[in-house]
């Protein structure tokens, strides 16, 4: 553990851009973006301080929609290039964990997507503590905290003139040997004002969400509630945008397609989305997710019912990027909430009665 004044993190962000392609939170038009930062060593702009996420996720640095996977002529497949690892700055606690949620699916189990696992071996993380929340952030309704544990190379955590520098992986404590070998442990009151800073903001998200607090898991309330009517008033401004699944750092479902190209041809993946009416759809043309109504209720199913009981974990990760995004105004944490407390046993479908 060491501490750094801001300059030190420009000299750690110069130390990760000799080695790999940098991504960090930077300002563009008075917001902050993820941006690739110039290559140029000195003449780059530093990362900006991210309070809290971005509302992109880091979900596209390593699976991009439109990514091509694989190329061939006639002759066989062609090698495409390979591509730089990549480097980021600013993850915060929800995109470590929506990174663990997607290596579950693409990594850990018996199909490995190999290009999401070259690129997360070869990846390196500078995580970061929140140090303010959005109104949408409910981490703490999973029993999160704003601040990283694991799953990261390095960690900043702000303090008084500085930040404390955690490493969290070998790679990591190499890096910042390398980078900032001068740099001091903190002090005692350093670490007691990172905690300090801690406390209170994971005090603030709980009670920002008071209002939406649950007692039942998630997934009771939702299989409690499968067959009954409020799924329609749930969904009632939904207007099928996806943009709650493209905006989703955990949502990892996706379509191929092969297109020609030169004397060969490519095949790429493109995200798809469940809210789209032809997502489960099968070979004869029927589907059994007809209706809106049913698809937003699969959504809720599959994340909070389905996915934990595959793969261990709850697939959200109370980022609230798909609150922000929601043209209909649909607040996940509203929804959880109504669905463990309008229960109208009188409202159960008619033919499950
Ligand atoms: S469902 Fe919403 S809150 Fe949960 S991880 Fe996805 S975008 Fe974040
Ligand atoms: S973002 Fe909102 S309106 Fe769009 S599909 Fe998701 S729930 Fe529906």
């Amino acid at each position: 553990m060491r501490f750094v004044a801001s300059d030190g993190v420009v000299r750690l962000a110069d130390a990760l851009a000799s080695q790999f392609d940098l991504f960090a939170p930077r300002e563009v038009d008075g917001k902050l973006v993820l941006a690739r930062l110039s290559e140029a060593v000195g003449d780059r702009p530093p990362p900006a301080w991210n309070a809290f996420r971005l509302p992109d996720s880091l979900k596209p640095l390593w699976f991009q929609s439109g990514k091509i996977l694989s190329r061939w002529t006639r002759d066989g497949p062609v090698p495409g290039p390979v591509p730089r690892p990549r480097a980021v700055f600013g993850a915060k606690a929800c995109d470590l964990r929506a990174l663990a949620i997607l290596d579950r699916v693409l990594r850990e189990h018996d199909f490995k997507e190999p290009a999401w696992c070259a690129a997360r071996e070869q990846n390196f993380i500078v995580a970061g503590d929140c140090s303010d929340a959005a109104p949408s952030c409910f981490c703490t309704m999973f029993g999160e905290q704003p601040w990283p544990r694991d799953g990261y190379d390095l960690s900043l955590s702000p303090v008084d003139g500085g930040f404390i520098l955690v490493a969290g992986s070998e790679r990591g404590q190499e890096v910042l040997e390398a980078a900032l070998p001068d740099a001091p442990p903190p002090t005692r009151a350093q670490t007691a004002e990172r905690d300090e800073i801690r406390a209170a903001l994971q005090e603030r998200i709980i009670a920002q969400n008071e209002q939406y607090a649950t007692h039942d898991p998630f997934e009771t309330s939702i299989e409690k509630q499968l067959r009954t009517r409020i799924w329609g008033r749930l969904a009632a401004t939904c207007v099928e945008c996806n943009a709650c699944n493209i905006v989703c750092p955990t949502c990892h479902c996706f379509l191929l397609f092969d297109r020609a190209e030169g004397a060969g041809a490519v095949r790429f993946s493109q995200w798809d989305s469940c809210f789209h009416a032809g997502y489960a759809r099968m070979a004869g043309g029927g589907t059994p997710r007809l209706q809106l109504v049913e698809r937003f209720k699969n959504h809720y199913f599959h994340k909070f019912v389905s996915f934990p009981r595959n793969w261990g974990m709850t697939a959200c990760t109370g980022c609230g990027r798909c609150i922000d995004a929601c043209m209909g105004r649909i607040d996940k944490r509203a929804c959880l909430r109504r669905l463990e407390t309008e229960w109208m046993p009188s409202e159960v479908l008619a033919d499950v009665e």
